[in-house]
C-alpha cells in the first residue's frame, strides 16, 4: 500500500513546518523526496534522517526561492540525482505582515519573488520532465479568499495569484495528464504561526473547530493530491482551514 513507490517529488521549504511534514509524508507513501532549504541546515540533515530511514532516498538541496536560477537548479538537480521528478509541491513561502504606510517595496518583491514567482519557475522548470501522471501542488492560503485582520493585504494577494494560476495551468497540462493544485491551509501551527498567543487566540475565535490544525492534517491532504486516486482534481483551490473561510 506505498502508493508513491517509484515516484520522485520535490519539495520546497522542507526543513521545517508543513514542508517538512509533507517530506516525511510523502516518503512514508515510498517516493523518494528532494526538498529545498535556505537557513536551516540542521533540520533539512534531520529530515534526510528521518526519510533514509524509511528506506527511501532523500535529497536535501540549498535553493533559495527568491532566486529564479536557484530553484531551476533544484529542479534538475532532483532530476539528475532521482532519475526524473512525478511530483512538485510549491510549499516555501514567507510572510510579510505591516501597515499600508509603512509596507516597503523590498518586502513586496521578496513575497512575490518567493510565494508567486518561485510558484511558477519551478513548474516551468518542472514539465518539462513531468510524463502523464505528473502532479503539481501548491500550498497557498485561505487568505487567498478571506483576511479578517489588517496588515496582510500583500501576503493574501500572493496567494490569491496561486489560484489564477492553477486555473489557467490546468488548462496547459490537463491534455498532458499532469494535474495542479492549490492547498489553501488555514492557521496551521508552525514557527510561522505558531498555536499559543495573543495572537493565536484571535485567530482561534475565527476557526469554526476552534483550533489550529497540524501540519500532518495538511500533509495528508498533499498526499492524496499526489497519489493515483486525485487524477480528476485539477485547477482547483482545496481550503483545509478548519473552517476559517465557512
Ligand atoms: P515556516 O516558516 O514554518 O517554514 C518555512 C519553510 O520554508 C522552511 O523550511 C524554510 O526553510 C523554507 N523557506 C523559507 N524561505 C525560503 C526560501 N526563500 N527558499 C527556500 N526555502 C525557504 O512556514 P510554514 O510551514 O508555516 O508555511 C509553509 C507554507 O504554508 C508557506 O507557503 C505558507 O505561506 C503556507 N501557509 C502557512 C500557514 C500557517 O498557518 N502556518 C497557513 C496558510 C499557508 P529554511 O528554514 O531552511 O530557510
Amino acid at each position: 500500500n506505498h502508493i508513491l513507490k517509484n515516484k520522485r517529488a520535490l519539495i520546497t521549504g522542507g526543513s521545517r513546518g508543513i514542508g517538512a511534514a509533507i517530506v516525511k509524508r510523502l516518503a512514508s507513501e515510498g517516493a523518494d523526496v528532494a526538498f529545498t532549504y535556505t537557513s536551516s541546515p540542521d533540520r533539512a540533515n534531520e529530515i534526510v534522517q528521518a526519510v533514509q530511514a524509511l528506506g527511501v532516498q532523500a535529497l536535501a538541496i540549498h535553493a533559495d526561492s527568491a532566486d529564479a536560477r536557484e530553484v531551476v537548479a533544484a529542479v534538475e538537480d532532483t532530476v539528475n540525482k532521482l532519475g526524473s521528478i512525478d511530483i512538485l509541491v510549491n510549499n516555501a513561502g514567507v510572510l510579510a505582515i505591516g501597515p499600508i504606510d509603512d509596507f516597503t517595496l523590498a518586502d513586496f518583491d521578496r513575497t512575490f519573488a518567493i510565494n508567486v514567482r518561485a510558484v511558477f519557475v519551478a513548474t516551468q522548470a518542472a514539465v518539462k520532465h513531468m510524463k502523464e501522471g505528473g502532479r503539481i501542488i501548491n500550498i497557498g492560503s485561505t487568505n487567498a479568499e478571506r483576511m479578517p485582520f489588517a496588515g496582510g493585504g500583500v501576503y493574501a494577494m500572493s496567494k490569491s495569484a496561486l489560484q489564477g494560476l492553477v486555473q489557467g495551468l490546468s488548462r496547459d497540462l490537463g491534455p498532458r495528464g499532469i494535474t495542479i493544485n492549490n492547498v489553501q491551509p488555514g492557521p496551521i501551527a508552525t514557527d510561522m504561526n505558531p498555536s499559543e498567543g495573543e495572537f493565536a487566540e484571535i485567530l482561534k475565535k475565527q476557526i469554526a473547530v476552534a483550533r489550529y490544525g497540524t501540519v500532518d492534517e495538511v500533509a495528508g491532504l498533499v498526499a492524496y493530491l499526489a497519489g493515483p486516486e486525485s487524477g480528476y482534481i485539477t485547477g482547483a483551490n482545496l481550503m483545509i482551514d478548519g473552517g476559517f473561510s465557512a
